[in-house]
């Protein structure tokens, strides 16, 4: 069973993956499947940097590559010790699988803090209202 503590250290392994040499910022996801399964990402930066692509949605893009649509859970760890929160494009690409997505967000080295998808995009684009 994957406990928060697990995912969060699964995103923090897959922030060392980051490919961030403009930045330095590096970010890592570990999004849950329903099923217990964990799929990472980190983010890509480009020298054209309009084509870089977040942790969040190589996490969302790999897992939906491997069939899946489930997700229950998504932790983030990023550079530098305060809250870091996904960016828009992220959320709605999450929201378009899950409502009820827990978001775990790293703060500091070792601690998190829990949010829902809900909280942190209220309102959204939806092609069914
Ligand atoms: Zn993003």
């Amino acid at each position: 069973m994957m406990n928060t503590e697990n995912l969060m250290r699964q995103a923090r392994e897959a922030q060392k993956n980051a490919y961030a040499p403009y930045s330095g910022f590096k970010v890592g996801a570990a999004l849950l499947t329903c099923k217990g399964l964990v799929y990472r990402g980190a983010n890509v930066e480009n020298s054209s940097f309009g084509l870089t692509v977040c942790a969040e949605r190589i996490a969302v893009f790999k897992g939906v590559n491997a069939g899946e649509s489930d997700f229950k859970a998504l932790a983030v760890a990023a550079s530098g010790s305060g809250l870091i929160y996904p960016c828009g494009a992220c959320l709605q690409v999450l929201a378009e699988f899950t409502s009820e997505l827990a978001i775990y967000l790293a703060e500091g080295r070792e601690g998190f803090r829990c949010f829902s998808l809900n909280d942190l995009l209220p309102l959204r684009f939806s092609l069914n209202q």
